[in-house]
């Protein structure tokens, strides 16, 4: 019996964590295709590899979710999603207006809930699969950067990961990967830090350094494999050491 192709699934894969987590399934021999979901207008032109399939997807829309997942199971089975999508505002309390709420939700936890909804059943027939959440420091301490929508969102994260693990088990691990500060687009070309802000971020960390994307994309790719073959459910914290204080 020929096999089907094995398919890894990757929101928010254009830029930043997203595109180094795209680089490090494609370095292994396991999955066939590596999907990649993003907002990005130019997202189809960001990769040449034949491995990786672009999709212009907005993931807080599930119909759009919906069809890009319908498509890839067309063409193999879909082993892993990893739910890294995300976008952070600044916002007063006073000044957070109903739809920026929603809007901050929905990039943040609404999207992870749209995946999973559309793709982890057929994981769990099948007996296979994982789920990894992306969620981010700012859900453990509130954000110090962004709004508190932001910070509600990225805890929704944990529940969803753990209430996930609960059900999906014993056939789908989902685990949550938490990041402190990434030299990526949203910390250092957004406007929510200033380069001076970000260099006494960086001397605050233990490891005296933001994160650099592969460094949460390696952590990622190992919950998504054999190595952690006893862990689900589980908040793993990749920030250098700054939770220590
Ligand atoms: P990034 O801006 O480099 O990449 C985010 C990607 O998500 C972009 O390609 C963007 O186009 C895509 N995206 C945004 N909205 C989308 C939507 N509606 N549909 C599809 N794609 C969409 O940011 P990053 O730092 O790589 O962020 C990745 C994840 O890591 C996010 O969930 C973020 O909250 C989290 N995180 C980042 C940091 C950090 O310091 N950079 C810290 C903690 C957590």
């Amino acid at each position: 019996m020929v096999e089907e192709p094995s398919i890894a699934v990757i929101t928010g894969g254009a830029s930043g964590i997203g595109r180094a987590t795209v680089t490090r399934f494609l370095e292994d021999d396991v999955y066939d295709l590596v999907a990649c979901l993003d907002i990005a207008e130019d997202v189809e032109k960001r990769f040449e590899d034949e491995s990786i399939r672009a999709f212009r997807c907005d993931v807080t829309d599930h119909d759009q979710v919906s069809e890009t997942i319908s498509e890839l199971e067309g063409e193999g089975r879909i082993d892993a999603v990893v739910n890294n999508a995300g976008f952070s505002k600044y916002s007063w309390i006073g000044d957070l207006s109903p739809d920026e709420w929603r809007e901050i939700i929905d990039i943040n936890l609404t999207s992870q809930y749209n995946l999973a909804h559309t793709a982890a059943p057929a994981m769990y027939e099948r007996e296979h699969g994982y789920l990894l959440n992306v969620s981010s420091g700012a859900g453990k301490r509130g954000s110090a950067s962004g709004g508190v929508h932001y910070s509600a969102a990225k805890a929704g994260v944990f529940g969803l990961t753990k209430g996930l693990a609960k059900q999906l088990s014993p056939y789908v691990r989902v685990n949550c990967v938490i990041p402190g500060l990434v030299d990526t687009p949203l910390a250092t070309d957004s406007n929510l830090w200033t380069e001076t802000e970000l260099e006494e971020q960086a001397e605050r960390i233990p490891l005296k350094r933001l994160a650099q994307p592969d460094d949460v994309a390696r952590v990622i790719h190992f919950l998504c494999d054999e190595g952690a073959s006893y862990m689900t459910g589980e908040l793993v914290t990749v920030d250098g050491g700054s939770s220590l204080s």
